[in-house]
């Protein structure tokens, strides 16, 4: 049978124009859809499948209507990103996307687990998608019993403007995918890992805009992706790594290197200590604050040699007894009324407050057979002070940590501050 018999049988069936219905036909075979499915799918969009439900075809619904429990849908929607990855799954290495799809109604998140065709812009009848609960919100699954066919009309939706998914960095959050970022490399340096498929070198560092800064691996080095480098980078995704939101290249992201540098911000954001420990941690952030106390564990300390963790009473928690190594550190417990966070501060900025070299310590110490007066003179010069802090603020089961870069007192005298308030209340 032609494509035109076929046509004008659904047609007919379904009281609507043949030649509509062989235009969608068409597009969806144009997708490599076996016919009987193609069939289906138009059957579908035009209320076909949906009398009664009892033949079980999906319902066609508006993204805003999809519910984790109401089984398989349809969906006419424009395609906004699709991201490419290369995941594990039962045991074999599979390429999937995945990104967003929106509607006059709302934008959902989708996995398709083979490659439809389809790019960011795109307006697509998705039928038989299935419906999975992720992180509270409904996703759809688009997999081999789905069809996808193209839509002739485009989809009208109000979230235009996040097709391609270019994003500024301060927009990024965790669970991101095919988004598109113009950069600078402002560090960056290569290890090796144990990775999926044995021993593999990835390059990690931070970025830039004029937006903030971020963390990103690359987890397929490339040569273009050095210190100063202004880049385009499609297709990266971002996940959460120690609070904040890292940006990812995979093997799929596309580089170009930009004649003009991407300026960059060199300030960061400043935040209430509430604010940002609600946000669930921040890279460079900048946040002030009264020290009320200096926590045990600050002024002279001993590393593990192995692992760096903190040695207490000469024995590390992963590698037992040990010659651990001296180090210096500091960890403030910062307040300014909303919230607090524990400031740790590495061995240079310890120095700076302690006033003196490591080796200097050590000969206090040793002179008062005590390490502890080393943390009790830095407590002495730090409590009751107001510090402006910037660095990397973490949030975990470990509490809220700020890894410190810049640590220093602000401005005004709390002594002059707190007779100013006096001279107030006595007026
Ligand atoms: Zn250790």
């Amino acid at each position: 049978m032609e494509l035109d018999q076929h046509a004008e049988e659904l047609a007919s069936a379904l009281g609507v124009d043949k030649e509509e219905v062989k235009s969608d036909l068409q597009n969806l075979l144009q997708y490599s859809v076996p016919l009987d499915e193609a069939k289906q799918s138009v059957r579908r969009k035009h209320g076909g499948g949906s009398s009664g439900g009892s033949d079980g075809a999906p319902a066609t619904k508006r993204i805003v209507d999809i519910d984790p429990d109401g089984g398989n849908v349809s969906v006419t929607v424009r395609v906004l990103t699709v991201g490419t990855r290369s995941i594990v799954y039962q045991g074999d290495e599979q390429t999937i996307r995945e990104g967003e799809l929106a509607d006059e109604s709302g934008v959902i998140s989708y996995t398709a687990w083979q490659d439809f065709g389809f790019e960011p812009g795109d307006s697509v009848v998705i039928g038989n998608a299935g419906v999975r609960e992720w992180d509270g919100k409904p996703e759809l699954n688009i997999g081999a019993s789905s069809t996808v066919g193209v839509e002739s009309e485009t989809v009208e939706t109000p979230y235009d403007d996040r097709i391609g998914g270019e994003a500024d960095l301060i927009d990024l959050q965790a669970g991101d995918r095919g988004r598109t970022v113009e950069v600078r490399v402002l560090e960056v340096d290569s290890r090796t890992i144990d990775g999926r498929n044995g021993e593999t070198t990835i390059l990690s560092g931070v970025v830039a805009d004029e937006t903030g800064r971020l963390p990103f691996t690359d987890w397929a080095p490339r040569p273009d992706v050095e210190e100063g480098a202004s880049l385009r980078l499609s297709d990266v995704y971002v996940r959460e790594f120690r609070g904040v939101p890292q940006v990812n290249l995979s093997e799929f992201t596309t580089l170009d290197v930009l004649d003009d540098p991407v300026s960059v911000t060199d300030s960061a954001p400043r935040l209430k200590i509430g604010e940002a420990v609600d946000a669930g941690g921040m890279f460079d952030v900048e946040l002030l604050g009264n020290v009320l106390e200096v926590r045990d564990g600050s002024g002279l300390i001993e590393r593990c040699p192995k692992c760096s963790r903190v040695v207490q009473n000469g024995q590390c928690r992963q590698h037992g007894e040990v010659d651990g190594e001296d180090d210096m550190r500091v960890k403030a417990i910062l307040d300014d009324g909303t919230g607090t966070v524990t400031a740790i501060l590495d061995r240079d900025l310890t120095e700076e407050i302690y006033g003196g070299t490591m080796a200097d310590a050590m000969e206090a110490a040793r002179e008062a057979m005590d390490k502890e007066v080393v943390a009790d003179d830095i407590a002495d010069t730090l409590v009751g002070r107001e510090y402006r802090v910037r660095g990397n603020l973490s949030v975990d089961e470990y509490g809220a940590n700020l890894e410190t870069d810049e640590f220093e007192e602000t401005d005004d005298d709390p002594a002059e501050r707190a007779a100013a308030l006096l001279t107030e209340v006595r007026a």
